[in-house]
């Protein structure tokens, strides 16, 4: 776990040749945490593609030795847990992770507590159930735990797939939370993204936004439309689904590494085989099982009049759960408990 791992210079790494450091250098490699969230295989692609000149003379295996090098220092350093520890250990360890508050008492109660560093979370559902809506209250919540409502001076990187990103909206749900909406807005940083090539270049760079951004919450809306778009026919569906993996598989590295919460919004996709139009069963998130493996808590969004209602379909250790929010000025809100209550006798949904 390593919450300031950038810190730690390449330089600092023993018994590796200085040539290669260097080389490691040119390729944009710039602090030993970077290093210890890149494979072998990454770092030879950019090579080959960027540094041809200095990649001559170095191997995978030579690559792989030097990242589990990287590794091993901030595991010595206390920055990243031991590969072996004892579940005593890591309870002690889950009992102190941050969680980010998603200003609804409701919602961090589903959660168990707020939104999880050191975890994929993948929040799907149609257009419209709120998922973006979600993503701009955390921009804003983030820096707010649910106990104090300082603001902690952390960074978001907000990865803007869809063009839907409006400041706008953010700055509203700043001020209707009284918070100071001009510093909140100074700490979003806002990455705009055509193309799935480009979305795959920015996650595979990460790691130095990630530290010069001191970042603690990274935001992706959405992880899959870009692929889903340019990758469309089924012959080339192997592809796109090896392409998205090692989007996630990053993206995993990068959240234990620099202890950090990664939220993702999904598309949903409509399942054929299903003859019962209620809602989720005709529905499913897209990215198919690589999505379904990667995300650590998955949530599915669905809209019931005017509120939504969020389910939890998966997770290590939540039961399965249901909560009901609604949308307003301060983002997603708890709804009233009356309003609740009236909702819950409407509900149509069985589950
Ligand atoms: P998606 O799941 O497609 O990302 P959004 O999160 O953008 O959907 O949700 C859009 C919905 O959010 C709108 O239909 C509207 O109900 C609600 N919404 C958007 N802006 C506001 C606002 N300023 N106040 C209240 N509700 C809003
Ligand atoms: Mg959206």
């Amino acid at each position: 776990m390593s919450g300031d791992g950038g810190e730690s210079q390449l330089r600092g790494l023993q018994d590796v040749d200085q040539q290669l450091l260097d080389k490691l250098e040119g390729a944009g490699i710039q602090s030993i945490s970077d290093l210890a969230t890149t494979t072998a295989f990454e770092l030879m692609e950019d090579y080959y593609s960027n540094y041809d000149e200095a990649a001559r003379g170095i191997d995978m295996e030579t690559i792989s030795q030097v990242v589990i090098k990287a590794k091993q220092k901030l595991i010595a350093d206390g920055l990243l847990q031991k590969e072996f520890s004892s579940a005593e250990k890591m309870l002690e360890i889950r009992g102190k992770l941050v969680k980010f508050t998603t200003g609804s008492q409701g919602f961090d109660l589903f959660l168990g507590g707020g939104i999880e560093t050191q975890a994929l979370t993948e929040i799907a559902g149609e257009f419209g159930s709120g998922k973006s809506q979600i993503c701009y209250t955390l921009c804003v919540t983030a820096n707010m735990s649910s106990s104090s409502m300082s603001n902690k001076g952390n960074g978001v990187i907000f990865v803007d797939t869809e063009n839907t990103f409006r400041a706008e909206r953010v700055h509203q749900i700043a001020e209707s939370r009284g918070l100071d909406a001009e510093e909140v807005m100074k700490k979003i940083f806002v990455c705009k993204i055509y193309y799935s090539a480009h979305l795959e270049a920015i996650i595979r760079g990460l790691a130095k936004y990630i530290e010069q951004y001191k970042a603690r919450l990274v935001i992706i809306d959405s992880i899959i439309s870009l692929h889903r778009a340019e990758f469309a026919g089924r012959e080339t569906l192997a592809e796109r689904q090896q392409r998205l993996n090692a989007i996630l598989h990053k993206l995993i590295r990068l959240a234990e590494i620099y202890n950090i919460a990664v939220v993702y919004t999904n598309q949903v996709q409509a399942q054929p085989d299903a003859f019962l139009g209620n809602g989720y069963d005709s529905m499913r998130a897209a990215g198919g099982n690589i999505m379904g493996h990667a995300s650590t808590y998955r949530i599915f969004l669905r809209k019931i009049g005017h509120n939504r209602l969020a389910t939890m379909l998966d997770s290590p250790y939540h039961a399965y759960g249901q909560v009901k929010f609604t949308i307003g000025e301060e983002g997603i809100q708890d709804l009233e408990k009356t309003e609740s209550n009236a909702v819950e006798a409407s509900s149509e949904c069985g589950w």
